[in-house]
């Protein structure tokens, strides 16, 4: 029923875009790529790639765009990601990784370029109560969304923490660079008539709503 889909969703730090972008890839049967995962993951394993990540993860700052390009491309060469399509997640994150992308998704286009807005007022407080599953990357809230059992993923079991990132020094660092590296994509795509602002308040159903309705609306645009 829903054959897959190429979707990018932007949006800052705790707008809420992990937790959407699990709910569209589930949707639409489509891998969910997310680059902080990825970073996350290699980070644990220990790897020499993770421990050179780590410093930048830690910091709030941006892994160089070669590396992580070269990452993504990678991981969008494999074949479900050719065949079915993909939900990016926190890539691009400049200029330079989105023309980038453009480049190695030719001939075929994207869907849409989702931003998912919402107000830096009410980003900081989401982060403050964020807790994620060290095992799968599930998103939760101490606020209003814990696990069913206190420090444990609801998913896989594993053990919920607060990511090391999430320090108040790292946040401010996230949001600034989001600011000045980031947020000229939203014009970058709106240029190339891929761009859809979608509100992120409300409770994460409706937003859910509002993201399905709006990629099903382009798909059809682009097939008819
Ligand atoms: P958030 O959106 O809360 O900052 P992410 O999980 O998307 O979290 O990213 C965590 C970190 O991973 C970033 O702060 C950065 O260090 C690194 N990272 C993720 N994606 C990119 C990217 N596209 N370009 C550069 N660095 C990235
Ligand atoms: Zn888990």
């Amino acid at each position: 029923m829903n054959p897959g889909a190429r979707i990018v969703i932007l949006g800052k730090q705790g707008a809420g875009k992990g937790t959407q972008a699990v709910r569209l890839s589930r949707h639409y049967v489509v891998p969910h790529v997310a680059t902080g995962d990825i970073f996350r993951a290699s980070v644990r394993s220990g790897s020499e790639f993770g421990q050179k990540a780590k410093k930048y993860l830690d910091a709030g700052e941006l892994v160089p765009d070669e590396v992580v390009i070269g990452m993504v491309r990678e991981r969008l060469s494999q074949s479900d990601a050719m065949h079915r399509g993909f939900i990016l997640d926190g890539f691009p994150r400049t200029v330079g990784q989105a023309e980038a992308l453009m480049g190695f998704l030719e001939p075929e286009p994207l869907d849409v370029v989702i931003n998912l807005e919402i107000a830096t007022g009410e980003v900081l407080g989401r982060l403050a109560s964020r807790r994620v599953c060290s095992d799968c990357g599930a998103n939760y809230s101490v606020a209003d969304n814990p696990p069913r059992v206190s420090g444990i993923c609801d998913v896989c079991g594993g053990d919920v923490v607060q990511r090391d990132d999430d320090t108040e020094s790292a946040i401010r660092r996230r949001l600034e660079l989001y600011e000045r590296e980031t947020a000229p994509l939203i014009e970058w795509f709106e240029k190339r008539s891929l761009l859809a602002t979608i509100a992120g308040a409300g409770a994460p159903d409706e937003v859910t709503d509002r993201l399905v309705a709006e990629v099903d609306g382009r798909r059809q645009l682009r097939r008819s």
